[in-house]
């Protein structure tokens, strides 16, 4: 391959799906991935996502490397003036075996890169883009050994600080919070079953997610400086901590790994896609992990590309630029009501007004109370389309 027609920039899960999704299509592409640490996190990804990664020959059978999801318990801990009730959703409810699964991010990339080396037409190059600029045929980007690749469409899936978003003129919004997210996986005394818990603290919830057994991954979310005290106190108060915040249901628990710390925020774009260039996972959008929605929504995002390549013709002009334009069309209801979903129920989860706290609570009472209600949200949830 001399000149490729497209480059992917990105070697996390949205890039590595899109590299795959895009030389399916039959362009031939350059994935730039630098090799960095191991991703430490896990994702719980619905079912309609686990579906879009089997059919397309991304992961196998899901029972391989993941854990069902067949419930979500939620647990008023805030202590407040008005509390929600304790709410459990059953995937048996929705008519389904399980709403998702949960996967460690590790071997899910593991899979990917399996499906990666499959494809005659990508060619991987483990390098960073230093910089980029439009030229007269697409876009050329710069490597860090000084060598420059050009080719009509460029796909932007190099994380929350994307250097293709600014280098290419998207508009983005950016709020960071003081909540971060603390990650640690753990052996608890009494098993989860296929059950994720969240404990919702007024600073943010505090979830054990099913990871096999008697395994749970936890995601804590709290102010930043508990989160570094709690880190800093050593693994036996840390262990103590998290007995206390599970209220003891799960008994005693063991810390399997380190505790790891991302900070948090949201991004949003306008357009997610203009003059050959398109941006896909964090690159595009990113906001606090609640409600399991961020790499769901990235997959997502390579599936509309899949549906925005195919059958465009590489020998017309201007085949990439309508490419990104349709491409940014697909994008735009999905992108626009999944981040102002999760921002809405990330901010009344710490709201101290009584209003959002007595909307809340009512919302979940409603939820408890109507089965018709409980169906909207599991669809709303699991990005039924
Ligand atoms: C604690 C936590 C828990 C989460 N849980 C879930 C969950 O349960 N379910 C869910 O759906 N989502 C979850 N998410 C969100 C999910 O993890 C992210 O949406 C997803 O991992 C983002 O993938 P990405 O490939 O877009 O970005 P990243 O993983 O950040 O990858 C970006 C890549 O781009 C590369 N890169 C950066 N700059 C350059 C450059 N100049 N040149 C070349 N490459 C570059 C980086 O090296 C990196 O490999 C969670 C997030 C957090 C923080």
């Amino acid at each position: 391959m001399s000149t490729p027609q497209s480059i992917v920039v990105g070697g996390g899960l949205a890039g590595m799906s899109a590299a795959i999704a895009v030389a399916k299509v039959g362009l031939d592409t350059v994935h730039l991935a630098p090799k960095g640490p191991p991703d430490r996190r896990t994702s719980a990804l619905m079912m309609p996502t686990v579906q879009y990664l089997q059919s397309a020959g991304l992961i196998g059978d899901a029972a391989e490397i993941g854990h069902p999801l067949t419930q979500i318990r939620i647990i008023d801990a805030t202590g407040r003036l008005v509390r929600a009730p304790e709410t459990l959703f059953d995937s048996v409810e929705a008519g389904l075996p399980a709403f998702g699964w949960n996967f460690s991010n590790v071997k899910l990339l593991e899979r990917f890169e399996a499906a990666r080396s499959r494809l005659t037409n990508l060619r991987t190059i483990e390098q960073s883009v230093t910089s980029l600029d439009r030229v007269s045929d697409g876009w050329r980007v710069e490597l860090t050994d000084g060598s420059s690749i050009v080719a009509p469409l460029l796909v932007g899936s190099d994380g929350k600080k994307s250097m293709v978003r600014t280098a290419a003129g998207f508009r983005a919004r950016e709020n960071g919070f003081t909540e971060a997210a603390l990650v640690c996986d753990l052996e608890l005394g009494r098993p989860l079953g296929g059950a994720s818990v969240e404990f919702h603290y007024p600073r943010g919830p505090f979830t054990l997610v099913p990871a096999g057994g008697s395994r749970a991954n936890l995601v804590w979310i709290d102010d930043r400086d508990v989160l570094k005290a709690a880190q800093a106190a050593g693994p036996e108060e840390l262990r103590q901590t998290f007995i206390d915040k599970s209220q003891r249901l799960f008994g005693d628990i063991r810390l399997l790994t380190p505790a790891h710390m991302f900070m948090l925020s949201t991004l949003s774009v306008d357009e997610a896609g203009h003059d050959g260039v398109v941006l896909a996972g964090e690159a595009a959008h990113a906001f606090p992990p609640i409600g399991a929605q961020g790499l769901n929504l990235g997959l997502r995002d390579v599936a509309d590309l899949s549906a925005a390549l195919s059958g465009v013709d590489p020998d017309n002009a201007g085949w990439a630029i309508a490419a990104s334009e349709d491409y940014s069309r697909r994008r735009s209801a999905d992108l626009g009501r999944t981040g102002g979903m999760v921002d809405t129920l990330f901010r009344s989860l710490l709201s101290g007004m009584l209003p959002a706290q007595a909307m809340r609570a009512g919302g979940l009472w409603a939820l408890k109370l109507s089965p018709q209600l409980r169906t909207q949200a599991f669809s709303v949830g699991m990005g039924i389309r």
